[in-house]
């Protein structure tokens, strides 16, 4: 059998048949990433296979380390064409990790390469990629374009000015790009020098002096408006547990006054203050219409050292084994019981939680809105074909599959579009094979219907992002989707 063909992960004929008929084509909504939004607006054109593939890629620089290869060809300041080497001679040891798949997968969509990666072959394979890396298909919009991504969202700190969003939207890219609102900042009292440093960014992003925490939640309520302004109609927070514990607005008052004064809060006020300001946030997407995303459970920065050289976001998290299920449960009853409980979307990063967070959802469907609350797909560690299987499978068995949102790519690199491929081929190989033991009806209009849903309509109608303006005369490039232009 041939590595990486049309029939690839799909196992049966009807998969392959769902596949073929149902998946491919559908367009693509990455509705959580971390691309640069520069880098659209300025449709960035990549000098070498470096710059777009192995730039930020923490997943490639774990690898490298544990095949023993210097952190100077990681993140440190060898030459391009060496670091790629590098990598190049740890792929073969990448077998059976996700790697693997999606270097080669990945080699396959953007340039046609079919060779193997390995040190062997790294000058030809830099060299031909290369050559179409300098070609208008492969710049940002290019490979937008090329991957048929319909929407995609970035992710924003909410002192951002979004002037990368206004240059997309005004010059009319074919992709719809919006800001998602990420507050993770706001939320970090147990350092005040950082803290402090960020207020004054929001002070100045929602030019006003901040004083209070009415002050406070003010200038971040103006960024959130401002945001939705901008089409923004997500938010997402990065949390180990979602923060529970009841914070009177005077306690929350005390533990801004201390933190400006430079003390550090306690991991007991850092709770209450959590809690406090996700309230606020939860009412505010509530009110706006906005989807709620929380990743949970990753235990971040592990590795003091290396955090302390290389700074966090480079490979140094792990699977958390934080509770989730008591927390979780108070904050969304807690926006529950004030009629404020926005759309949520709960990503896991522990295995073990696949069943909690799949079970947890279902106490607060309130049948307002088709799959209102989501578990979101496999994340982070569980991005990948098992991890894939087993956030599918717990869901299907505790919940509705078919109102499922469907898959994120959650990257920083242009490269990572094949994920959606591979999470589809995962999916309809899943279908498929219940479809060839007569589990499920072998029946293309019911089960064509919930893939074509899942790879992109539900997401679609589920976020309901605004249309474009036909013209937008000094104000929101934005309108909501349905209403007069
Ligand atoms: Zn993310």
């Amino acid at each position: 059998m041939k590595f990486i063909d049309e029939k690839f992960l799909l196992h049966n004929r009807a998969a392959q048949r769902l596949y073929r008929q149902f998946a491919r084509g559908e367009p693509i909504f990455d509705y959580h990433c971390h691309l640069s939004p520069k880098d659209i607006a300025q449709n960035r054109q990549f000098r070498n296979l470096f710059e777009i593939w192995l730039e930020g890629d923490h997943y490639k620089w774990r690898a490298m380390r544990a095949n023993g290869v210097a952190e100077q060809f990681c993140t440190g300041a060898a030459e391009p064409f060496a670091k790629f080497r590098a990598w190049a001679a740890t792929v073969p040891h990448t077998l059976r990790n996700p790697l693997y798949h999606w270097t080669h997968l990945e080699l396959k969509r953007y340039f046609g390469i079919d060779e193997l990666l390995d040190e062997e072959s790294a000058a030809r394979i830099w060299k031909k990629a290369n050559a179409q890396l300098s070609r208008p298909e492969l710049t940002t919009r290019g490979i937008l374009k090329k991957f048929n991504v319909a929407t995609l969202c970035t992710t924003d700190d909410p002192t951002d000015d979004l002037a990368h969003h206004k240059k997309i939207a005004a010059d009319g890219v074919a992709t719809r790009v919006f800001p998602a609102f990420r507050p993770d900042k706001a939320l970090a009292v147990s350092q005040p020098e950082a803290f402090n440093a960020w207020v004054s960014r929001l002070e100045e992003a929602a030019d006003t002096d901040i004083a209070s925490l009415e002050d406070f939640v003010a200038a971040l309520r103006r960024r959130h408006d401002y945001f939705h302004a901008q089409g923004c109609r997500l938010s997402d927070h990065g949390l180990n547990q979602c923060p529970a514990s009841p914070c009177p607005d005077k306690t929350a008052a005390a533990i801004f006054a201390r933190t400006r004064r430079g003390r550090a809060a306690t991991p007991e006020e850092q709770a209450q203050w959590g809690t406090s300001l996700m309230l606020h946030f939860g009412r505010w997407d509530a009110e706006k219409g906005w989807v709620k995303q929380l990743h949970l459970g990753a235990l971040r920065n592990n590795n003091t050292r290396l955090l302390k050289q290389l700074g966090p976001d480079t490979g140094f998290d792990c699977i958390g084994d934080f509770p989730q299920a008591r927390s979780l449960v108070s904050y969304l009853d807690m926006l529950e019981r004030e009629g404020r409980l926005p759309k949520i979307i709960v990503y896991n990063n522990n295995p073990v939680d696949n069943y909690v967070f799949a079970t947890l959802i279902g106490s607060f469907q309130d049948g307002t809105v088709p799959g209102k609350m989501q578990f979101g797909s496999g994340w982070w560690f569980l991005d990948q074909k098992e991890g894939i299987q087993w956030q599918l499978n717990a869901l299907s068995n505790n919940g509705l599959l078919s109102r499922c949102v469907g898959m994120v790519t959650d990257s920083r690199s242009f490269m990572s579009y094949p994920r959606h491929e591979y999470f589809r081929r995962v999916l309809c190989d899943l279908i498929g094979q219940e479809v060839e033991r007569g589990e499920l009806p072998d029946d293309d209009a019911l089960l064509g219907t919930m893939i074509g849903n899942i790879c992109y309509r539900n997401a679609r109608q589920y976020l309901a992002l605004p249309e474009p303006r036909e013209t937008a005369p000094g104000g929101s490039p934005w309108r909501a989707r349905g209403a007069a232009a």
